[in-house]
This record gives C-alpha cells, structure tokens and sequence, in this order.
C-alpha cells in the first residue's frame, strides 16, 4: 500500500502545535510496520537549512491562478521518512506560519502544488491522507481528477480533523481562482454563503478519521461542530477515532538528552534531580517536597486558561510551586506576569516557545494541569504520563481517552479528571491530588500506572493502516 501523507506542518520541519507532531510522526510509524508513505508539506522560513538534505525537483512547475509558479521541492528524511518540502517563497518564507489574510490562498496553492509533485515523483499512492482545512483543497480537486485523469483513478481519500475549530473559511467567490469553477466544486465548498475549505473537506473525502475516540462523538454536537455538526453526523458512518500516539524516541526520561537526570517507572531517584534542576533553571528555592504544578501550552481561550487563573491563588496557599511555559494572548500573559510578580519564590514563567525546557518541565514537575475547555487529542497528558507527572484534566476529547481517574481502593487510574467546566470541581481534584501526593506510596501507584501505559505511534499507525484498508474498501 502507497500512502501520501499531505500536511501544512510537519515535526521537525514546522510545527505550531499537535498537527506538526502528528504529520511528522505517523510517516515514520507507517514506514516501521511496512507501509511505503511519503509527506508532503512547506518548507517555511523557519524551516531549518540542515532538514533540506538536497534539491529532489527543479523545476516544480504549478499551473496557477491561469499562469505557472515555478516552486522547488526538496527531499529530506529527517523526521524518519521520504518527506518533500515544497519551496515557492512568496507564499511560505514569512514571519510566522499561519495568520496571513490569504492563507487559504497559501494552502489552496500548497494542495494544487503537492498533487503535481505526488504525479511527478512515481505512481499513484493508493491513499492520499489529508490533514485539517489546508487540504480541503486537494480533497475537492481529488474528487475531480478521479473521473478523468487516469493516474488518480485508483487513489482514495482519508481526511482528518485535528481541530475543528478552525475551517479556514473565505469568499466563495474567490474560489474560481483556485480553479474550483465548475458546479460541483463550488457546491463542496459553500457553507452559509461562504467557501469553508474544512466543509469540502468533510464532504468529499471518502472516509474521514479524528484525533481521538471522544472527539469523533463531541464534533457531532453543536458545541464542538461548529456549524459542521450536521455534515460529522450524516458521514458518522465513515467517520473514527485514533488517539494519536507519543514519538517515545524523542519523549522517553529514560534517553531524554535534554534533562539532566535518567529514571524509569522501577526507579525515579532522577526524577527528583530533574526537579531540582528544574526549581533551578527558574530561580525558585529548592524545597524539594513541594509539589510543582506545571502547564505548557498556546495560551488561548480554548487550553482552559480561564480555570487556571481562578485556581492558582488557591494552589498557591498550600505552599505549591507552578510553572507555566507558553505564549499567546496578552490578557493571558499578563496574568502569569502578574503571578509570578506576586509570588516570585513560587511562580515560574517562561514566555516563548521553547522545546528544550518543555522536556525538562515534563521531566521535573509533579502535576500537569490541562483543564481545557476542548481538546481533540493533546500530546502533554501522554507526555506526563510517561515522565511521571501526574495530569489533572478535564473529561474531553482526548484527554478523557488517555487520562483515568485514580482509585485510592483499587490503586487503578493514572490522574484525576472533572467533567463540568468549573473552577470548584477543578479545584477539587487539585486537593485529591495533593492528598495523594502526601502519601509518597500512593503517588508512586499513580506515577507508574502512567508511565506503564503504551501510547505509542506504532499502536496508532496500526488503527491507521486499518482505517487506509478499509477506505480502499478491502474490508
Ligand atoms: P495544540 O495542538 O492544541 O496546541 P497539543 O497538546 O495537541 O495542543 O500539542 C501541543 C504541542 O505543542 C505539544 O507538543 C506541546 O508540548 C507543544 N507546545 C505548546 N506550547 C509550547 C511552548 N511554549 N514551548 C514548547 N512546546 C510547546
């Protein structure tokens, strides 16, 4: 089976948030059980000099907008997999990834130029595996070129949601730009009088995936469709769930080359450097037997930031240090600054973003706080979960399919979780992990349950190569 991955980001060449790893991870995971895939995604600005191994086309000629662009492709293997990073500047060599009034132009272009490159470079792929509203574009043009171009005859769609929230919505009636003129293509993308490239996506595709198994059923409700509710319900049939996986090659505290102490579930002597180091790095005093409560992440509305802010006096008060690595809205910002001037022997904050100290937080603290009003998966409750700190979530999306409540009769359970969005029942779990926290016994029940379980690519690339049969209607 050939399947050709298609994403706006990738890890190690971009990455703004759970996308990235997701497109930079399952290609590798794919390609260790047996599956012959391929990424497609930008090469940025950002992306590094040292990822672009060498030139693999020249002269990457892409009918469009009625002329031609005459982007690049490099080739790279740096995130473990043939990878090509399609190179046309005025579209991608800018300051930031994503934000531009023109996106959906940018990955309008960045489809149309993937789907030349996928035809240029060898057969057919059986699957094409898009990614988010950036690919509702080759979903559409997919859908098309099956019926008249032979080449693609054969190929099948898979189309994934990683967050629903954002549909990249634009005038529909720039759409015949884009060389989505006729009926049919126009009527994909419509969606309250406007084009929603996310819309297509969902539409077209022939079967579509989520990122977590409470995701798929949440983006069915009003409350998580946004506006789409309808289209995830009438495709349920076609739609599932992967949890998404951990790259434990580059998050495993046993390797990790960016702490300063090694420790497994058998032995966490090192763990207990690493919060030392940790206590260190923010100049807070070192007393060790302090919990430090930890948060890394896009400070937006959405991380559950608000429930943060109504805690953290109370966590305070006990005595606790937090820490908190992230950037992103100002009143957001201002509220960590404000802490931290508040209580400089116990806050620590870090206003960037900064892979290095993400792995040393993971590796230090001792409770990770995701209270998030939605999550479709999230990566840091898996990657606490694997170095021992134990996460204080909220019952969503992928959270609630990673994270199970502790159970002091049965010593069963990795974490604690609440279900309303509310700053008391958040606080309530904060003091059932304290108490835990007290009996150094039960701590480390709760600890090694987490760091037991197996959230690794290869279980969810299986789900995939799964999902890819059964869309290639072999099962
Ligand atoms: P989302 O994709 O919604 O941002 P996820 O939890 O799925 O949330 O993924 C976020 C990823 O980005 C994680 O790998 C997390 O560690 C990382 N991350 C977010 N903010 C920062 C930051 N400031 N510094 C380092 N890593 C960060």
């Amino acid at each position: 089976m050939r399947v050709a991955v298609i994403s706006a980001e990738a890890v190690p060449y971009s990455k703004t948030g759970g996308l990235g790893d997701v497109a930079g991870a399952l290609p590798k995971a794919l390609k260790q059980i047996g599956v012959d895939s391929v990424l497609v995604t930008p090469c940025y600005w950002q992306t590094k000099a040292e990822y672009l191994w060498s030139t693999a086309i020249d002269d990457l000629n892409v009918d469009w907008r009625g002329g031609v662009y005459p982007a690049k492709a490099f080739y790279s293997e740096a995130n473990g997999s043939p990878t090509f990073l399609i190179d046309a500047p005025s579209y991608f060599h800018r300051d930031s990834i994503y934000g531009y009034r023109e996106d959906h132009e940018r990955f309008a272009f960045f489809n149309h130029a993937a789907l030349t490159l996928l035809k240029r470079i060898g057969p057919a792929p059986d699957i094409v595996h898009l990614n988010d509203w950036h690919c509702g574009f080759s979903a559409v043009e997919l859908a098309s070129l099956r019926r008249w171009d032979a080449y693609w005859q054969q190929t099948r769609t898979v189309f994934s949601i990683h967050n629903m929230a954002y549909q990249g919505v634009f005038g529909a009636d720039e759409l015949w730009k884009f060389g989505f003129g006729g009926e049919q293509e126009r009527n994909a993308f419509l969606s309250n009088g406007a084009a929603s490239a996310m819309k297509a996506g969902l539409l077209v595709s022939d079967t579509l995936s989520t990122v977590s198994r409470r995701y798929a059923q949440e983006i069915q409700m009003p409350e998580n469709g946004y506006g789409l509710d309808w289209l995830t319900r009438q495709r349920s049939d076609r739609l599932v769930g992967i949890t998404n996986g951990v790259d434990y090659e580059v998050w495993d505290p046993r390797t990790d080359p960016d702490i300063g102490a090694h420790f497994d579930e058998q032995n966490l002597e090192g763990k207990r450097e690493c919060k030392r180091l940790l206590l260190e790095e923010f100049s807070l005093p070192v007393r060790i037997e302090r919990p430090i409560f930890a948060n890394i992440t896009r400070l937006t509305a959405q991380k559950g930031i608000d429930l943060m802010m109504q805690v953290a006096g109370e966590i305070l008060a006990t005595g606790a240090y937090i820490i908190s690595l992230g950037s992103g809205e100002k009143r957001y910002e201002d509220f960590w600054q404000a802490l931290r001037d508040h209580a400089p022997d116990q806050v620590g904050i870090f206003r960037g973003y900064s892979e290095s100290l993400a792995h040393k937080i993971e590796a230090g603290a001792d409770i990770f706080m995701m209270p998030s009003k939605f999550e479709p998966c999230g990566l840091n409750q898996m990657y606490s979960l694997r170095y021992g700190t134990v996460p204080i979530v909220r019952a969503v999306g992928g959270l609630d399919d990673t994270v199970q409540n502790f159970d002091s009769v049965t010593g069963t359970g990795n974490g604690f979780k609440f279900g309303p969005y509310s700053a008391d029942r958040f606080l309530e779990r904060i003091y059932e992990a304290l108490f835990a926290y007290a009996d150094p016994e039960t701590w480390r029940t709760i600890q090694r349950n987490g760091m037991e379980q197996d959230n690794s690519w290869q279980n969810a690339a299986r789900k995939y190569v799964e999902l890819y049969g059964w869309t290639l209607g072999r099962w």
